[in-house]
């Protein structure tokens, strides 16, 4: 039998959960709560097979003594309130991202969630994307060397964030929303290394208010610098990930996963001999083109993205049977470099860490 879920916010990504639950037999979508009324006149319509009740009331919702499961799925600053309140009822939580604003709030939801053992989790559907997949296989199989400084970046065109995504009130703006889901990524890459510094520049280039822009640095406790940069406004593509290792270097041009390419040294080559070009800069030995034959290209590896993984294992840690795979440590590491990254952006300066 499917473990009953309830979803509070039926908007874009409440709507995905519904739908990613229909298509599965593991979890039934059987309620929804939404503050504004007007959004269930889609319902019947929608979901004609299902009958999900709609609750404008919160506490009727939670009442429901059928929902096992809540997705809540609403503006960023609702989110604690509304997790623990779903954990006192004695609701299992997934969260969307970002599950709080700080630190402070995430460990508040986090001691109601151990009082009343109940499963909280965030929705971190980015660690099954296939670019991300890829970047993990080729830095996973040591390829490319040990890594020494990673870029991740995503670029908009409108410079615009829209609704809610533009009201700080509600925390809106590009770090809480994307750069959530990159530390995260960033943070499951390297997981036995500590991120030693943060540094954060957020700028609201086009939408006033909130940050449309933002960069940051981590630095982990071995030197490598994993970087982030974020922009709702370039009319100019970077390539997704650029990944030097000290073998070999990895580029993935889009989110296929597909484009780009990887090369490394070839086996056996140590050194280099002094080659004086005429390179694009001019004459030089240092910035020399590498002879071919001494560079392997590495097939980009074909990766199975599966896109329920996800909700498989959110229906079985609410068993008991399994570990979630967005743990709480997960959560206070990524939103601990969240509260530093602010930190450091309003300082201007590098903020010193240990996580
Ligand atoms: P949305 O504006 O499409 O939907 C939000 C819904 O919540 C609306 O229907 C609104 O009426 C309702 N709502 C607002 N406040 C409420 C409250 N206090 N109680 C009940 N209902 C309330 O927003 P969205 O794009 O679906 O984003 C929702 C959440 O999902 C955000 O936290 C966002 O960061 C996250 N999100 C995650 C992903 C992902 O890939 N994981 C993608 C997009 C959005």
């Amino acid at each position: 039998m499917g473990i009953k879920a309830g979803v509070i916010g039926y908007g874009y990504m409440g709507n995905y959960h519904i739908r990613k639950c229909s298509e599965r037999d593991d979890i039934e979508v059987v309620a929804v709560h939404d503050i504004c009324p007007e959004k269930f006149c889609d319902i019947d319509e929608k979901y004609p097979d299902s009958n999900i009740r709609s609750y404008t009331v919160l506490r009727d919702f939670l009442a429901d003594e059928e929902i096992e499961l809540v997705f809540i799925c609403t503006p960023n600053n609702s989110h604690r309130n509304l997790s623990i309140a779903c954990l006192r009822a004695g609701k299992n939580v997934m969260c969307e991202k970002p599950v709080a604003l700080n630190l402070q709030e995430l460990d508040e939801i986090l001691q109601v969630a151990e009082e009343e053992h109940k499963v909280f989790t965030a929705h971190q559907n980015r660690r099954w994307d296939s670019d991300f997949l890829v970047v993990k296989d080729v830095i996973g199989s040591g390829e490319i060397g040990r890594v020494t400084n990673l870029i991740s970046c995503v670029h908009g065109q409108r410079g615009v964030c829209f609704g809610w995504r533009a009201d700080p009130k509600a925390g809106g703006g590009m770090l809480y929303d994307w750069g959530i889901h990159l530390i995260d990524q960033i943070l499951q890459l390297f997981p036995n290394n500590k991120v030693a510094s943060v540094y954060a520049r957020m700028l609201s280039v086009l939408t006033p208010a909130v940050d449309d822009y933002f960069e940051l640095k981590m630095i982990f406790d071995n030197k490598m610098c994993a970087s982030i940069l974020v922009t709702t406004f370039s009319l100019q593509d970077r390539p997704r990930w650029f990944v030097y290792g000290d073998r070999g270097t990895l580029k993935l041009d889009d989110f296929s996963g597909k484009r780009g390419g990887a090369a490394k040294i070839r086996e056996g080559i140590t050194g280099f001999n002094s080659v004086f070009t005429k390179a694009p800069m001019g004459p030089t030995r240092t910035m020399s083109p590498l002879q071919p034959e001494f560079i392997e290209e590495i097939p980009l590896p074909v990766v199975q993205g599966n896109p329920h993984e996800y909700h498989r294992n959110l229906a079985e840690a609410c068993r008991g049977s399994e570990k979630q795979y967005v743990t709480h440590q997960d959560m206070r590491r990524a939103m601990m470099i969240i509260d530093y990254a602010f930190e450091s952006s309003e300082r201007n300066e590098v903020i010193k860490a240990e996580i």
